[in-house]
């Protein structure tokens, strides 16, 4: 497989092109970043961590049926995936509440989401990636209903396999944001699943081990993100 032109550098990811046009190279890098970007540091090993990270939670995911965008594996901080159209829309589930949820409703951080809730975001930086609904998407064509339909359930389903996972290591998944796109018409998982993404507790103290230890100056985030990777069975060496 090929390596060629970059196609797009986002915050903590550059994406390439490579030689067949159905495959992209995804390249994990040691940036992180908080409040869109307004905050950024490079923290070593990084790159490196979250790429095994996705690619075992992605593993984990397609073994469960869940189509995904990974391919394989193609050295320490890239991956081989699919070419996906992405769909502009963050769906985002919640377990426990926490972060925008607390902000936004004065809800009591901790407290369990039974049933857990979905939302819907506009990826946008610029406009700090509004919250969103299926109406709006549909009118504006960011999705249609149809598909709209499958993200709910495919986020929904990504819940069922990994709140076990992360529970057998002594984890809570507390929420995560999903992001979809379409591969000859099918809806497919994209992007990534890490620590950057989502936020983990533990399950008997509540320590934080996810980006919200950079979010808020807590340290320790890379050592963190690789204990809640050791804590499920993913070897960094
Ligand atoms: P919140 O709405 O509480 O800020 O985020 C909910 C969950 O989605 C958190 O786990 C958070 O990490 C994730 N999330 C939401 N938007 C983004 C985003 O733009 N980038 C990243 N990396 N994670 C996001």
């Amino acid at each position: 497989m090929e390596k060629r032109q970059e196609l797009y550098a986002g915050k903590a990811k550059s994406v390439h092109a490579t030689d067949d046009p159905d495959r992209l190279i995804l390249t994990f890098r040691d940036d992180t970043s908080a409040f869109d970007g307004e905050r950024m540091e490079s923290l070593a090993r990084k790159g490196m961590v979250n790429n095994r990270f996705n690619a075992f939670i992605m593993e984990k995911l397609q073994e469960a049926g869940i189509p995904t965008h990974f391919d394989r594996r193609l050295s320490d901080t890239e991956s081989l995936v699919k070419n996906l159209e992405m769909i502009p829309v963050e769906c985002v589930v919640r377990n426990i509440a926490a972060g925008g949820l607390v902000k936004r409703l004065g809800v009591e951080e901790g407290q369990a989401l039974e049933p857990p809730t979905f939302e819907l975001f506009l990826k946008n930086d610029a406009l700090h990636d509004p919250m969103i609904n299926e109406s709006l998407a549909e009118t504006f064509g960011w999705a249609t209903p149809e598909q709209l339909a499958e993200m709910k359930a495919l986020t929904f389903r990504v819940n069922e396999v990994l709140k076990q996972l992360f529970a057998e290591g002594g984890l809570l998944l507390v929420d995560y944001k999903l992001e979809f796109g379409l591969f000859k018409g099918e809806i497919v998982l994209g992007d990534e699943f890490s620590p950057d993404g989502c936020r983990l507790w533990d399950a008997e103290t509540r320590e934080k081990l996810d980006k919200d230890r950079f979010r808020q100056g807590l340290g320790g985030v890379i050592e963190a993100y690789e204990e809640v990777g050791r804590r499920i069975g993913i070897d960094f060496d």
